[in-house]
């Protein structure tokens, strides 16, 4: 039995908050908060209480204190976690002391510098999960009955989903083992049944993202709750991605391309017979995406809210430096979104 002496984790968990956080690789901003890195975070959800010295995201309703944050942020087990703050911070412990002497023997711990790595997907895991998954009645009535995508379209684009997220927990642990499932993010600690879960909350969709090989670079789920605590989620620590990225790959300049701010406003612009991505989320855009779209004719149907405004303003401004522009589509102000649109036209 791994074991740490009470008398430490008190004071490990003294440990100032804020510059824990900074250790983990998060950037804290001046109202003492930042980007949630357990949830598909839009504008910074994670709050730190300093006085208290916990943090609290009110995105996802995780919280703890800093042992948690860093069980969760590198997805280690209590004793771990505490280790590597032991190590990250020279914690003294005699070693003389004989709960300590055992403690010693324990596994090699991840070093600070490693939080900031790059995400590397789990390529057999990911791939394994789109190949074992099927399209579940609730995800069929969802997409082709309640949304109205065209089969061939989803069949195509490789959706399926996870109907029971026990026992999705259950096949995928027992086949690769729960470390790797943390290191690939698919599981994540939940703090208040205080048991492993998967990330995706179920039941959900799930949609693969390719890169530009065609190999599999993440997994978004799209949870099917009618009241999900996150509609989307991907695999801890996994950057989100452009999906259907192949249609932008293959596409001429003059062909015309839609932007779609999700996965599924994406099926409703693909069901139409147009071409189409998405790129999941205001937040989600990033600059290097600029090398794949610079010279193709883009179109997009902005969401009818702040965030969909921002993220046309955002491709459009990386766009225009290259001579280009993002053609703006006005949707009907009763639509909340295309696929809104799209399923009363049907
Ligand atoms: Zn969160």
């Amino acid at each position: 039995m791994k074991y740490i002496p009470d008398d430490i984790v008190v004071k490990i968990n003294g440990l100032p908050i804020l510059n824990v956080a900074e250790k983990l690789g998060l950037s804290v901003n001046s109202k003492r908060t930042t980007l949630c890195f357990m949830h598909n975070d839009r504008s910074p959800s994670l709050h730190f209480n300093v006085r208290k010295n916990t943090f609290y995201c009110y995105g996802c309703s995780r919280g703890g204190n800093v042992i948690s944050l860093v069980m969760n942020r590198l997805g280690l087990c209590f004793v771990d976690a505490a280790q590597w703050l032991i190590q990250a911070y020279g914690i003294d412990v005699p070693y003389g002391r004989k709960d300590y002497r055992k403690l010693k023997i324990s596994v090699a711990l991840p070093k600070a510098q490693k939080v900031k790595s790059e995400y590397v997907p789990d390529v057999e895991l990911l791939s394994w999960i789109m190949d074992v998954a099927k399209l579940s009645d609730i995800a069929k009535d969802f997409l082709f009955h309640v949304r109205r995508y065209k089969e061939e379209v989803v069949e195509q684009k490789g959706i399926k989903s996870i109907t029971d997220a026990n026992k999705f927990y259950k096949v995928v642990v027992d086949r690769f083992g729960l470390d790797r499932c943390k290191k690939a993010g698919i599981v994540k600690w939940n703090f208040k049944e205080y048991r492993y879960e998967t990330v995706f909350e179920c039941p959900c969709l799930l949609f693969p993202f390719y890169d530009e090989r065609g190999i599999i670079y993440t997994i978004q789920g799209r949870s099917l709750r009618e009241y999900p605590t996150n509609r989307f989620s991907f695999p801890n620590h996994s950057d989100s991605f452009i999906f259907n990225l192949q249609d932008v790959l293959n596409a001429d300049t003059e062909t015309p391309i839609f932007i779609a701010e999700g996965g599924t406003d994406c099926l409703a612009l693909l069901s139409e017979g147009k071409k189409a991505i998405a790129i999941p989320g205001a937040g989600a855009f990033k600059e290097e995406y600029i090398k794949y779209l610079k010279d193709k004719n883009l179109f997009m149907f902005a969401d009818n809210d702040d965030s969909g405004k921002s993220l046309f303003a955002r491709i459009d401004k990386a766009l225009r430096v290259y001579g280009n522009y993002l053609h703006q589509m006005i949707l009907n102000p009763k639509y909340k979104d295309y696929s809104e649109y799209y399923a009363e036209k049907r």
